[in-house]
């Protein structure tokens, strides 16, 4: 049940301003992992990649031995949740001032791949412009922050696909007296439109659903009707796919073992590379959001041989 302070939807009124500054919905699903911080500073917004979906990430801040949060998690078709309440310290940015004085948004996806849709853009800047308006806070790259920019070595999100020139200027375009933002999406995806369309039907005629279905949904995540025919029948297909419960489970599964085929493959490259305590994140990853899967097994025995080596290094 949201928690979500009267007195904030009051001082949002009071505040008054322009068409598009309201808090954008968010559901709320909160996280044990905060500090209660009535009346602190907020001064800066950390932008970070999820490294997987926003349903893994929703059950990775609940689960207690976690000890991970942001306040909002933005998902690819612009969902947003909020897992910690603005007034409290979440525990995302792994730095004490900017934990204490920011606010952290996560977005489904994964910092080495270009996943990044227009939805996600949107709703991500509607609500950073929201806190903007809210605390204060300059619309520029000193107050908007990548993760990798305050933990340097440790974290490489959002990554290099992550557009701060059309963030930036998403967030402007709600502020009439900014230069106003280029449309939603870059003509240079537009034209890529018919092409995605063509290997999305190609999947899913050799029955390789996951990839169809990711490919259907980049269109209909970065593409209105205005755009062309190729959008409702993006749309269509992925009705088609899902409404079939044996296709929707198996892209379900799919999906799952992706997530988990990478995790485990980060863990076992920086074991490799004997950076362990970043091993150890996502092999507990694996065992924590998914537990009951066979994998949580290997996952286990990975983590122990870990925690040994973590354990000799504290000697
Ligand atoms: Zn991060």
């Amino acid at each position: 049940m949201p928690r979500l302070p009267v007195a904030l939807a009051l001082l949002a009124a009071l505040a008054g301003g322009a068409l598009g500054d309201e808090k954008p919905a968010a559901e709320w699903v909160p996280s044990q992992h905060f500090t209660p911080a009535e009346g602190r500073p907020v001064r800066y917004i950390v932008i970070h990649t999820i490294e997987g979906s926003y349903e893994g990430c929703l059950r990775w801040f609940q689960n207690p031995k976690s000890k991970v949060s942001a306040h909002f998690v933005v998902s690819f078709d612009g969902r947003i949740a909020q897992t910690v309440r603005e007034e409290d310290v979440a525990w995302h940015a792994g730095v004490r001032l900017y934990n204490d004085e920011g606010i952290g948004i996560e977005h489904e996806g994964y910092a080495a791949k270009d996943g990044w849709t227009a939805r996600e853009y949107e709703a991500s800047a509607r609500l950073a412009r929201y806190l903007c308006r809210r605390y204060g806070i300059p619309v520029d790259r000193t107050h908007l922050l990548a993760h990798s920019e305050i933990a340097p070595g440790r974290k490489e999100d959002p990554g290099p696909h992550f557009d701060w020139d059309r963030y930036l200027a998403l967030i402007r375009s709600g502020d009439e007296t900014q230069p106003p933002a280029r449309a939603g999406t870059p003509p240079e995806q537009k034209s890529r439109l018919a092409e995605v369309l063509e290997r999305a039907r190609r999947y899913e005629e050799n029955d390789r659903l996951l990839p169809a279905h990711e490919n259907f949904r980049w269109i209909a995540d970065n593409f209105g009707d205005e755009d062309g025919p190729e959008v409702a029948q993006a749309r269509e297909a992925i009705e088609r796919i899902l409404s079939d419960p044996v296709r929707h489970a198996r892209i379900e599964e799919e999906r799952i073992r992706q997530e988990i085929g990478i995790w485990m493959g980060w863990g076992k490259t920086y074991a490799g590379v004997e950076k362990y305590e970043k091993a150890r994140e996502y092999f507990e990853r694996v065992i924590l959001v998914y537990p009951d899967r066979l994998e949580s097994r290997e996952a286990q025995r990975r983590l122990e041989a870990v925690e040994a080596k973590i354990a000799g290094d504290g000697r």
